[in-house]
C-alpha cells in the first residue's frame, strides 16, 4: 500500500461530550491507529474519573472516604491535590466538592434540587473538607455528605494526555479536543490553528476566533449543558457559596501552556465574573482569557494583544 502523508480526523461521543482527534502523519494508517490510542485513552481516564461510572474509583472515594481514608491511586490524587490547589489560588470559586449540590441535577431530564436541598447540599460545599495524605496517597473527607466530581478538571487533564501520547509517537502537528477543551500540539503546518469561541447565543455560530499554537484552550459556557424555567436559565457550572448556577457570565474562555490549568481556570473565571476573574488572570503571566457577558459583550484580560484575536467573518457578516 502506498504511503500517504495527509490529516487523519474522527469524533465520538465520550466522556459525556464529543471527543475529537485530529493530527498529520507521514503515514495515514499508522495516523489512523494514533487516533484510536488517544480515544483509548479517553475511556480509560473516564472509567477512572466518572461519577457516572459507578466502579470509578472517584465513585469509590465518594462512597467511603468520610468514614476511611481511601487509596486515590497517583493519577487521581494528583488530579485531586491541584483541584484543590486551584480552590486556594480562586479563592474558591473553582471547588471539586460542588458536588453534593450537582448530585442533584439532571440536564437531560430537566432535574434539579428544590431550594431545601440546594440550602442542606451547600454545607457540604468546601474544598477543606477534602484531606490528602500525601505518604499514604489516600483522600479522605471531613464530613458526611461531601462529594467530588471532577468534571471542571477531567476533560483538560485527558486533552493534555492525548496530545502526550502523540508527541511521544512523534507527531507534530495534532489537536485533541472534549466538549470545550482543546490542546493543540504545533501548529497546522505553516499556519496556527484557528479554535473559535462559541457565540453562547447562536448554536453552531463562531463569536471570536483566536489563532494559537502549541497551547491549550478552554471555554465553559451556560449553553453546553442546561434547561430553562421561564426566564431562568439551569445550567452546569455551580456558584461553591450559593449552591446555584453561577451568573453574569455566558461563557469564559482561557488559554495557556497546561490544559488541566485553562480547563480549571475557565469554569472559576466563570464563577467568579468578568471584573475578578480578568483580575486573576492578569496575576497568571502565562494565561489569558475572553469573556462574554449576559449582555453579550467581550472582555478581554490584559496580556491580550487585541489583534491576536480578530473578529470571525461570519458568513452573515460577509453578506451584504
Ligand atoms: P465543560 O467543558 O463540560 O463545559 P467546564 O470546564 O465548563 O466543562 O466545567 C463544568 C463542569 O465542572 C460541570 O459540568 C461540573 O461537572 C463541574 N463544576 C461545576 N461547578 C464547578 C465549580 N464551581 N468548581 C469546580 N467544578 C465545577
Ligand atoms: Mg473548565
Amino acid at each position: 500500500m502506498p504511503i500517504r502523508a495527509e490529516w487523519v480526523s474522527d469524533a465520538r461521543p465520550m466522556m459525556g461530550t464529543e471527543v475529537s482527534v485530529t493530527l498529520w502523519h507521514d503515514d495515514a494508517a499508522v495516523g489512523a491507529q494514533l487516533v484510536e490510542e488517544v480515544f483509548r485513552e479517553a475511556e480509560r481516564i473516564n472509567q477512572l474519573m466518572s461519577t457516572y461510572v459507578e466502579d470509578s474509583r472517584i465513585s469509590t472515594i465518594n462512597r467511603l472516604a468520610a468514614s476511611e481514608p481511601v487509596v486515590a491511586g497517583d493519577e487521581l490524587f494528583m488530579i485531586i491535590r491541584r483541584s484543590l490547589d486551584i480552590s486556594v489560588l480562586t479563592r474558591g470559586a473553582f471547588d471539586i466538592t460542588y458536588e453534593s449540590v450537582g448530585q442533584h441535577y439532571d440536564f437531560r431530564k430537566r432535574q434539579r434540587p428544590d431550594s431545601a436541598t440546594v440550602a442542606a447540599e451547600r454545607e457540604f460545599i468546601n474544598y477543606r473538607f477534602v484531606e490528602l495524605d500525601r505518604a499514604a496517597g489516600t483522600v479522605r473527607f471531613r464530613r458526611e455528605g461531601v462529594r467530588i466530581n471532577l468534571g471542571g478538571i477531567a476533560k483538560g487533564y485527558f486533552v493534555e494526555r492525548g496530545v502526550n501520547i502523540l508527541r511521544v509517537r512523534g507527531v507534530r502537528n495534532a489537536i485533541v479536543t472534549a466538549g470545550g477543551d482543546s490542546r493543540l500540539l504545533g501548529d497546522r503546518r505553516g499556519q496556527p490553528w484557528m479554535v473559535g469561541i462559541r457565540d453562547p447565543r447562536n448554536d453552531g455560530q463562531v463569536a471570536i476566533s483566536v489563532p494559537l499554537e502549541d497551547e491549550a484552550i478552554s471555554t465553559s459556557g451556560d449553553y453546553e449543558r442546561y434547561f430553562e424555567e421561564g426566564d431562568i436559565r439551569y445550567h452546569h457550572i455551580i456558584e461553591p457559596s450559593t449552591g446555584s448556577p453561577a451568573s453574569g457570565v455566558h461563557s469564559a474562555t482561557v488559554f495557556g501552556p497546561d490544559a488541566v490549568i485553562t480547563d480549571a481556570l475557565s469554569t472559576s473565571v466563570f464563577v467568579m465574573g468578568v471584573d475578578q476573574g480578568l483580575r486573576l488572570i492578569a496575576t497568571l503571566p502565562d494565561y489569558e482569557s475572553i469573556v462574554i457577558d449576559d449582555a453579550g459583550r467581550i472582555y478581554y484580560s490584559d496580556g491580550l494583544q487585541q489583534p491576536e484575536a480578530q473578529p470571525f467573518d461570519s458568513p452573515e457578516a460577509t453578506d451584504p
